[in-house]
């Protein structure tokens, strides 16, 4: 049995930084780290992790993530397998691969409706998990069903649309850590081509004109507000609140802009000037520093509008 933990765990990595593996780059090495190039190996590396009672976590773009200054003292597993195929009106994708792929690859086949999708990092499974994408089109649009490895009696289940839970930025595979994505399918809309093209360069302006894509983040770090301000002196003072009451939807940008925190710094870590849910690295931020001001957001929103914002982003090694 020694014998055995010792072959299997030869397999991983060691002491492998995960800055480079985030888009914030930040964060300490993983004890262990393996690259999943198949569906197969990645299969092996968690039923390994299990075996070993090894605690693991799977690893997609990093675009949604913090990880801690000292690091994960278990097993991290990138998803790199990558098979993709087109039929018709559908495409079959394991969950490594690059949402921005997946994007462009459909773009030349007028197959539409993904253009709120372009500019979205990280990889389908990370994808599925948050339930990523915007206002209008998400995951939950465009999703038919979902190959999952179920870590309770090791077995490969099929999931449909309805089966994944998507609700805004939550899935089932949220909030059930035993389902691990391992491909999915999705359905997509046949588009002409010019609509397509004018559809994806608004996406991807908007993205340039509002966000600071030039320095590293992880995307918003807060999910928006989902309900509604009814407090008299609040809808005074900022009348805006009127009309995000009428989707009970409140951008949490707005309320931390509110708050006067814009350009407000922790180190080597500041909140964007350009959109305030948008933490970012000056080029040495610690995870430490993301976290004083995550912490100093919740607490001015929540005591200037008693709201509780929830963060959108993952933590691990905390
Ligand atoms: C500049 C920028 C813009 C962004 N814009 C948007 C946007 O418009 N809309 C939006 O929704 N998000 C946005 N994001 C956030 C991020 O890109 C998405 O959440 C993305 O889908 C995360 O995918 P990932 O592969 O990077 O996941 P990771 O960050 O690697 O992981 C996120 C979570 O998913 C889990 N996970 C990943 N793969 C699997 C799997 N195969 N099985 C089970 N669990 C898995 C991880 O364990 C982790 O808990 C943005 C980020 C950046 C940096």
């Amino acid at each position: 049995m020694e014998n055995n933990k010792a072959k299997i765990i030869k397999k991983f990595q060691k002491g492998i930084s995960l800055k480079k593996y985030t888009t914030f780059l930040i964060g300490g090495p993983a004890r262990y780290f393996y690259l999943a190039k198949t569906k197969a190996d990645f299969i092996e590396a968690i039923k390994s992790a299990k075996e070993l009672q090894l605690p693991f976590f799977i690893l997609g773009g990093g675009s949604n993530l913090l990880v801690s200054d000292k690091g994960f003292l278990g097993l991290v597993i990138k998803t790199l397998f990558l098979k993709f195929s087109i039929q018709r009106d559908k495409i079959y994708a394991e969950s490594g691969i690059p949402l921005s792929l997946i994007v462009q690859k459909v773009k030349g086949k007028k197959l539409g409706n993904l253009g709120h999708l372009a500019g979205i990092p990280g990889t389908l499974g990370g994808a599925i998990y948050g339930n990523a994408g915007t206002k209008k089109l998400s995951m939950k649009n465009i999703i038919e069903r979902v190959e999952v490895f179920d870590l309770k009696g090791n077995k490969l289940k099929i999931f449909r649309n309805k089966d994944c839970h998507f609700t805004y930025r939550e899935s089932i595979f949220k909030k059930k850590k035993n389902l691990i994505i391992l491909s999915a399918v999705l359905k997509l809309k046949k588009e002409k081509s010019n609509k397509i093209e004018k559809d994806f360069k608004k996406h991807l302006n908007y993205r340039k004109n509002t966000q600071p894509l030039n320095l590293p983040s992880a995307g918003s770090i807060f999910k928006s507000y989902q309900g509604k301000i009814l407090k008299k002196n609040l809808l005074k003072e900022f009348p805006e609140l009127k009309e995000f009451n009428k989707n009970k939807m409140i951008p949490a940008g707005y309320l931390i802009e509110k708050c006067n925190l814009k350009g407000k710094k922790s180190g080597g870590a500041r909140i964007s000037e350009k959109h305030a849910n948008f933490i970012v690295n000056l080029g040495k931020a610690k995870a430490k520093d993301v976290v004083f001001l995550i912490k100093l957001i919740k607490n001015k929103v929540k005591k200037k509008f008693g709201i509780e914002l929830e963060t959108e982003i993952q933590f691990l090694g905390f």
